[in-house]
């Protein structure tokens, strides 16, 4: 079996298409220009490529985009009058704080201390609780990112065995509540899961968000099964070249699966395309708009099997 390649790039290309017509329905319809905050610390290489990646498409699309860079040293006070600053500034829909954060900083602290309205990596315990009780929720990026592309390639997920590899607060555990809102039966594993590769076997999804390269190989793999990796990884190949690599051996299993994301190209571009339909979701929803922005976007924001109960569906946010 050949593997396809689940398109991340494009599909994440689509979305942004998506939520740049919504942004631009809200300017039209009600003169709401979303406003996207996002906060580093210090100079994290990998963490400023992010922000400016963050900020850049969120210019593209016609957001308000405001960055502010505070050096490493900064004291935690500072940081949270940053962040109150942006939770009373009526432009900023969307208040990001782009992790990790240095020891000196209480994490919890900082997290909490957002507008869980405003709130759209969706880790406040606010948004967190509402996610695990069933209820409109910011939800985290990347886990959308990643039910967003399995629904590209199965449209029912009710009834599926996954296997989510990884338990994080920002990808694991959301997204076995939004994959087990979807009907699937989830397995959550980490690292002191015993047998993992059996676990495995019998999945029809496989999910590895664990930050280990190469974890996750061919023979682990039902054959058909759906691959998902999240798993970003800094290496050196045999010729000393820096690459980045998942947590799948994508040569391996693209013998054995049915459907593929690759690394890069895959999960990443979805987070940031999220990021950006949370920032929208949060400008309509704060404001109670009732506004019908997009037909289809019914289905891109949080928790799509939750339409029932009215979960996050902008036709009824009145
Ligand atoms: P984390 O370190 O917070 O959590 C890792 C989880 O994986 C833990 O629950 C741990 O128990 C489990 N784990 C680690 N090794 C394991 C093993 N050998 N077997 C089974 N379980 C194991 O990491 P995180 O922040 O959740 O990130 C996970 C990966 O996803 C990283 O590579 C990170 O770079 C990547 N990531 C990707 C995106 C994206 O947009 N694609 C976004 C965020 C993080």
């Amino acid at each position: 079996m050949n593997a396809i390649r689940i398109d991340g790039k494009a599909i994440a290309e689509d979305l942004r298409a998506r939520v740049a017509r919504d942004v631009a329905s809200l300017k039209a319809e009600w003169s709401v220009i979303p406003g996207l905050a996002v906060v580093l610390v210090g100079k994290n290489p990998a963490s400023s490529v992010y922000v400016k990646t963050k900020a850049r498409q969120a210019q593209a699309l016609g957001f308000k985009s405001q960055q502010f860079l505070l050096p490493g040293d900064v004291g935690e006070a500072e940081l949270l009058e940053v962040i109150e600053e942006l939770n009373a500034d009526e432009s900023i829909d969307g208040i990001l704080v782009q992790l990790p954060l240095p020891g000196h900083i209480d994490l919890w602290r900082v997290l909490e201390a957002i507008d869980p309205a405003k709130d759209v990596d969706g880790f406040h315990p606010y948004n967190v609780g509402r996610l695990a009780a069933g209820r409109p929720a910011l939800a985290p990026c990347t886990p959308l990112g990643v039910v967003h592309l399995i629904r590209t390639v199965v449209s029912n997920l009710s009834g599926l065995d996954v296997v989510v590899i990884g338990r994080s607060n920002i990808i694991g555990k959301p997204l076995a509540l939004l994959l087990g809102d979807a009907g699937c039966t989830v397995t959550g594993a980490q690292l002191q899961t015993r047998n993992l590769p059996d676990f495995c076997r019998k999945a029809d999804i496989v999910v590895a968000a664990a930050g280990c390269a190469g974890l996750v190989r061919g023979d682990w793999l039902k054959p058909g099964a759906i691959v998902i990796d999240v798993g970003i990884n800094r290496t050196i190949d045999s010729r000393g070249t820096a690459k980045l690599v998942g947590d799948v051996d994508f040569a391996e299993a693209s013998k054995r699966a049915s459907y593929i994301t690759p690394v890069p190209g895959g999960v990443g571009p979805m987070t940031v395309a999220y990021l950006l339909a949370n920032t929208v979701n949060a400008a309509v929803s704060r404001r109670r708009l009732s506004l019908v922005v997009n037909p289809e976007a019914r289905h891109i924001w949080p928790s799509c099997d939750r339409e029932q109960d009215g979960a996050v569906d902008l036709q009824r946010a009145t």
